[in-house]
């Protein structure tokens, strides 16, 4: 399940961070590498610190957007040392971001996002996540090297996965669990109806933000997903058309 596991780095700023992040993934049985818009990728000192994983570089996959890195994503995890307001479902213990993880991966792709080394992970990046994780660590000095980051959280999914946890897995290949792509779908269709229904009158990025946790907390099926459209279809029959 390891191969289902992406790991993300937002506009990583140092070379020699992605080169060092590819060698923790490596040493830890993780192979995806995706960069969204790195400052540089083709200086000789990614290519020095990533020692024996030069392969996993040569392999990465350049992207322009977080949106873009992770639409097919059936989760997706923001490693963050410090936590935001929005109400995302969080993971305090790193094992237990890495047990679900594993499980997830199961039904598709999963990824792990990592900010920038100066300012982390935006409000709207997180907005793409469906959970969040921190390394719990000195309350004094909690913010770790980002590649150091990539290796705690990396040395917890392969521990996971070595512990056979994936047969605990809640979800299998019989049951298709949505993408970001269709979940954002989802959530645009919700606030539409809201919005036609009279329940909002313009949109609400606090009501939409906690109705994203919920449904990142609840990890609704396609099956289950199919079910809530068929009902905001029927809804929104029953409304006057957009004014
Ligand atoms: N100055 C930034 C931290 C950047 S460190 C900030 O205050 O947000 C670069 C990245 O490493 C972070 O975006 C995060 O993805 C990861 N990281 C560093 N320390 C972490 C911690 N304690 N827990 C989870 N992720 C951490």
């Amino acid at each position: 399940m390891l191969s289902n596991i992406r790991i993300v780095l937002v506009q990583t700023y140092h070379p020699g961070n992605i080169g060092s992040a590819a060698r923790a993934m490596k040493t830890m049985g993780l192979d995806k590498l995706v960069l969204v818009n790195p400052r540089t990728f083709t200086d000789p000192e990614t290519m020095q610190l990533a020692a024996g994983a030069q392969d996993i570089i040569a392999n990465a996959r350049i992207v322009d957007t977080l949106s873009d890195a992770v639409a097919d994503c059936v989760q997706v995890i923001g490693a963050s040392a410090r936590l935001r307001s929005l109400p995302l479902p969080h993971y305090d213990e790193p094992s237990a971001m890495a047990a679900d993880a594993i499980s997830q991966a199961h039904s598709g792709p999963v990824a792990l996002v990592f900010g920038r080394e100066r300012s982390g992970l935006s409000k709207e990046e997180i907005r793409h996540c469906s959970h969040q994780v921190s390394i719990p660590a000195n309350p004094d000095y909690g913010i770790l090297n980002l590649s150091q980051a990539v290796q705690v959280l990396a040395y917890e999914l392969y521990q996971a996965w070595r512990r056979g946890q994936q047969h605990h897995a809640k979800h299998n290949s019989d049951t298709p669990m949505p993408n970001r792509e269709q979940l954002d779908s989802f959530h645009q269709h919700l606030s539409e109806v809201m919005r036609l229904s009279g329940f909002i009158i313009q949109p609400h990025m606090q009501t939409q933000a906690h109705l994203q946790a919920l449904f990142a907390r609840a990890q609704p099926t396609c099956k289950e997903l199919n079910i809530l459209r068929g009902v905001l279809a029927a809804i929104q029959r029953q409304l006057p058309t957009d004014s």
